[in-house]
């Protein structure tokens, strides 16, 4: 089948080398045209594991082209995927600018029926404005017979997993205006190649999907800060938050998976989102206190680390040095939005500490952020961010981080002291080299 996709982001990228990898031809459009002659040559702009390689023999096929020619990509397929960013906007409502813009620019442009798929995450009603947005577009061309259908298909990937999870996704949300007619019939189609194990297609109304997706991401918010606010409770109170986290997720209610207590989530879309869910609704006349405690006690958990190294080494940390470990929001991804390594940083700057931070691959996001800075190196290998400094901040858990030479670490540091964002390390194990472990909720109080 042909499809179009509209956005060449972590959403966008993914699912087209999904799509074009099982024999659909895709042809992608970005507004960046930088990006889009990159993808022509084969650069791929992010890092998820496995995309490059896909990306690679699917453009090689053929199946898999990149183009910044908007109109010759609403003419290039019958059915357009939008996958544009959603940031948030000053109010935390999600900015619909770029979903609207490609809505005006299909009607604007389409000479024959399309299928109009939205997967970014966006508010309900959203599919109402797309619709609306191509209406207005055709009658003004004289086209307003033109038929044309929309419907809302959220993602569900994990970053640092896209590809895995968009190859072998958990559900697929199908949002349409009428169940069980021709655009349902379409879709399963082009689903057909993931859904072979099993049906996970769910079928709703478009208002239902829309809202599935913000649900998601919200209760998996809440089961972060819920667990991050138990931890800091575990540290007041003189227990382990590991031992509680064991203790729960032995109740299949609860579950093992997403309690880990950390820095707080970042990244692209639980915090943008639960303020989208907010800001959704007030505007419905709904007092959201469930989503503004997970969304306060977030952003009080992305100082955490912080308070424990202030705590341990006073307010003022001019001629200190902090070794950081890991800048991306999340393993396997080199994704810095939101991330709680930024937060920790921005602070100990404006505490007169120098960073020196290394990532396995947020390296180049991180310089794209901020720079060149006296008082931020980017070390070449975890090791070397140790050398010369006053203690260790370990923010994101990477698998290359799990089992560090501890006696290294300890030889290196100028006091024999970890800050583990993720409680990695056992801090007994850690004690035998003369290490000290503050983590979180751990009892350990700096
Ligand atoms: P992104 O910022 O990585 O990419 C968005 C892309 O859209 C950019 O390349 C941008 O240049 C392009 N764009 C903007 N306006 C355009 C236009 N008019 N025409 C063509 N391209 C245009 O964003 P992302 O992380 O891929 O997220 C996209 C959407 O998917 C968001 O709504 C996000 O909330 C949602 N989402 C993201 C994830 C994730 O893990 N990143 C997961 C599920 C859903």
């Amino acid at each position: 089948m042909q499809i179009a996709i509209f956005g060449t982001g972590y959403v966008g990228l993914v699912l087209a080398a999904a799509m074009s990898d099982v024999g659909h031809d895709v042809t992608c459009v970005d507004v960046d045209a930088g990006k889009i002659a990159g993808l022509q040559k084969g650069r791929v702009p992010i890092y998820e594991p496995g995309l490059e390689a896909l990306v690679r023999d699917n453009q090689a096929a053929g199946r898999l082209t990149f183009t910044a020619d908007q109109a010759l990509g609403v003419a290039s397929a019958a059915i357009i995927f939008i996958a544009v960013g959603t940031p948030p906007d000053e109010d935390g409502s999600a900015d619909l600018r770029h979903v609207l813009e490609v809505a005006d620019l299909v009607g604007s442009a389409m000479q024959e029926p399309k299928i109009i798929i939205n997967k970014s995450t966006v508010p309900v009603g959203t599919a109402d404005q797309v619709r609306a947005a191509v209406k207005a577009r055709l009658v003004q061309r004289g086209l307003a017979d033109l038929g044309f259908d929309v419907v809302s298909n959220p993602e569900f990937f994990k970053e640092g997993a896209a590809v895995a999870d968009c190859m072998r996704p958990d559900r697929i949300i199908l949002g349409v205006e009428t169940a069980g007619g021709r655009t349902e019939q379409v879709l399963r189609e082009l689903y057909a190649p993931f859904n072979r194990n099993h049906d996970k297609i769910l079928v709703m109304d478009v208002r239902s999907a829309e809202l599935s997706k913000y649900a998601a991401n919200c209760m998996l918010a809440a089961k972060i800060s819920f667990m991050n606010e138990m931890a800091d409770l575990a540290d007041k109170i003189g227990a382990d938050i590991e031992k509680v986290r064991l203790g729960i997720g032995s109740d299949p209610r609860i579950g093992y998976h997403f309690i880990y207590p950390g820095v707080g989530y970042g990244g692209s879309c639980f915090p943008k989102d639960v303020r989208a869910l907010i800001s959704t609704a007030r505007e419905h006349g709904i007092d959201p206190v469930v989503m503004e405690a997970v969304d306060a006690r977030n952003n009080r958990q992305k100082t955490l680390l912080f308070d424990k190294i202030r705590a341990r080494f006073g307010s003022d940390l001019g001629g200190r040095t902090f070794a950081l470990w890991g800048l991306s929001f999340k393993p396997n991804t080199d994704d810095i939005r939101e991330a709680p390594s930024r937060t920790l940083m921005e602070a100990l700057w404006a505490a007169g500490a120098r960073v020196q931070a290394y990532d396995p691959k947020a390296m180049d996001a991180c310089r794209q952020v901020y720079g060149d800075r006296s008082d931020l190196v980017l070390a070449p290998t975890q090791e070397a961010a140790l050398d010369g400094a006053d203690a260790l901040a370990l923010v994101t858990e990477w698998k290359s981080f799990r089992s560090p030479d501890m006696a290294e670490i300890a030889r290196k540091l100028k006091h024999p002291v970890i800050f583990d964002g993720r409680n990695l390390f056992d801090p007994a194990v850690a004690a035998g080299y003369g290490l000290e472990i503050i983590g979180i909720g751990r009892a350990s109080r700096p």
